[in-house]
């Protein structure tokens, strides 16, 4: 997969089979163009703002400046429909509760939408048909292609909390409500830490970009940047606290293993920029409790997880696969 040259954008444009996919995170909307073969055309990045009018506004024009061909606007400022720019398609990853069948988000706390039609709103504002996928489920179906394996693989997604999204046979894994992988508010870590769930000991209190803020809290940067910086000085309190982490993240990979059995569990999210050396650590806690259970060494788990590349980008390339989808008309 790479970016396309002008001739293949002009190629792909022609046979009007230009997908669009845009993830929407908590800091930034994230948009592709994507041709025939999953060749990305363009990409392009804005910050997120708030508000179901601002989020429905900012998808439409990400999507409309990675559309091929200049953008034409009528008195009123608004774009023509993409369609006359040879895409058939916009797939969206968003965080919450997403009904795919409506459309509709609920609980997307980040972006201040509940119960927001989002689907049928960009679609009168793009003009083709929008599929809308939870942004985790999204990310795996991106991670599948990326990686090469669409047949079994969980992403488990590390950033300010912590899901899987669940890839079998090509499909996304949702469960019969849309909760198959959401695996944060799994009360099953021994410090019983209070979680804002309501329950004790949920994975989130320990495995996440939230928790290590809160563990290793810096006045500037990233705090899990900051960590693995005193874990190499061999500071002893980090050290703890990396150990309790990695072991943390490698329980989570150990319920995903065990409840689904994936052949690949990809390390993704924000977390996974660490590189490396958080694989390492997972993997090296994940081998340290298999250590001690003739079970666990069969599962094999460690010897199953991988670290997402930087590039290219899944969230929005997995968008631009649920937009497959509706561009199928199925
Ligand atoms: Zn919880």
């Amino acid at each position: 997969m790479s970016v396309g040259s002008l001739s293949e954008t002009a190629a792909a444009t022609g046979r009007g089979s230009v997908r669009i996919g845009v993830d929407v995170g908590g800091t930034t909307v994230h948009a592709v163009a994507v041709g025939p073969d999953d060749v990305v055309l363009a990409e392009h990045r804005m910050p997120t703002r708030r508000g179901a009018e601002a989020v429905v506004r900012d998808i439409v024009a990400a999507a409309a400046a990675v559309a091929p061909g200049v953008a034409r606007e009528d008195a009123q400022g608004a774009s023509d429909a993409l369609s006359s720019r040879g895409v058939v398609a916009v797939g969206l990853g968003v965080p919450g509760l997403v009904d795919r069948r409506t459309g509709r988000v609920r609980a997307a706390v980040n972006l201040g939408l509940d119960d927001v039609a989002l689907g049928p709103l960009v679609a009168r504002g793009v003009g083709v048909p929008v599929v809308v996928e939870n942004d985790v489920n999204a990310a795996a179906l991106g991670a599948a292609r990326v990686v090469g394996e669409t047949d079994s693989l969980a992403l488990l997604n590390v950033g300010t909390g912590i899901a899987a999204g669940l890839v079998h046979e090509g499909r996304v894994v949702r469960g019969a409500n849309g909760f198959a992988g959401e695996l944060g508010h799994l009360p099953a870590h021994p410090t019983a830490r209070p979680c804002p769930c309501g329950q004790r000991g949920c994975l989130e209190t320990v495995a996440s970009g939230m928790a290590l803020s809160r563990d290793w809290p810096v006045a500037s940067g990233h705090p899990a940047v900051d960590l693995l910086a005193a874990v190499r000085a061999g500071r002893p309190r980090a050290i703890e606290v990396w150990t309790r982490f990695v072991d943390a993240v490698g329980l989570a990979a150990q319920a995903v293993a065990t409840a689904y059995d994936p052949a690949v569990i990809v390390l993704g999210g924000g977390l996974s920029a660490l590189g490396e050396p958080f694989r390492d650590g997972v993997c090296a806690a994940l081998d340290s409790r298999a250590a001690h259970s003739p079970f666990l060494r069969s599962m094999a788990v460690a010897g199953r997880v991988v670290l997402l590349p930087a590039s290219p980008p899944v969230a929005p390339l997995g968008a631009a696969a649920v937009a497959q989808v509706a561009a199928a008309g199925a």
